[in-house]
């Protein structure tokens, strides 16, 4: 099978049939050429049902989290978007297919620089990219309809909470290094909600209001 055919395959498999239904989401998912955001070792793996090693002891994470974490934001195509963790890429490109414009916030400048390149490559021009501490945010670009975070906290940044626009709504992983829950935060009318969706593991968000920098030498 070709990348074209596994990709088909893999929005029918891992989407679509464990209940994902929106249309617009699905065909974003089968637009993105997730194989050439993944490193070439691991290119024929990239549509299987897991996460995968993307350098930098990062990952991607697996199909079905990322179709479940942009689900949880019911993107229209109007909104403004806040990424923390950009990783690949390859979730941004499925936010551009889906909203406005996506600001998306990388700590590492080497990964922010890979995944800079690709996303030129395929014409994205609703991203904006940077290299930094994305537990504060992006304050420049402020305030965003909805707000991805791809990496896990113990709390809510602050930050991000101040930074997303009312109503708006927010998805990410919250809880402790090995196991966390993911959470889908709504403001309305000033009210904040939260809702759990279900358990997940990322890599952790490192940063002022995430977890301290030194923690991945104790692992
Ligand atoms: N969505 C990405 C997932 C990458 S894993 C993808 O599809 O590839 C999570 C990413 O969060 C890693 O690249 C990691 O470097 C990054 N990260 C960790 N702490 C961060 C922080 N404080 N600010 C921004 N990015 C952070």
């Amino acid at each position: 099978m070709n990348f074209d055919e596994q990709r088909v395959q893999m929005v029918e498999q891992q989407l679509r049939a464990r209940g994902l239904r929106d249309e617009r989401m699905l065909a974003a998912f089968r637009r993105v050429p997730r194989h050439l955001f993944v490193p070439e070792m691991v290119q024929l793996q990239a549509y299987e049902d897991r996460p995968l090693p993307i350098g930098e002891g990062q990952t991607i994470s697996q199909p079905y989290m990322v179709a479940l974490m942009t689900s949880s934001l019911c993107l229209q195509g109007h909104e403004r978007v806040l990424e923390i963790g950009t990783g690949c890429g390859y979730q941004t490109a499925i936010l551009a297919e889906m909203a406005l414009e996506v600001y998306s916030v990388e700590r590492l400048a080497i990964l922010s620089g890979k995944g800079r390149e690709i996303l030129e490559r395929l014409g994205y021009l609703n991203v904006h990219l940077s290299a930094g501490d994305g537990s504060l945010g992006w304050p420049d670009h402020e305030p965003y309809d909805a707000v991805l975070v791809s990496a896990s906290t113990p709390r809510i940044p602050p930050p991000l909470l101040e930074q997303l626009a009312d109503p708006g709504r927010m998805v990410l992983p919250i809880g402790p290094r090995d196991s966390q829950t993911l959470v889908e935060v709504h403001r309305r009318n000033r009210v904040v909600r939260q809702k759990e969706i279900t358990r997940c593991v990322f890599v952790p968000l490192l940063g002022q209001y995430g977890w301290p920098e030194d923690i991945s030498n104790l692992t």
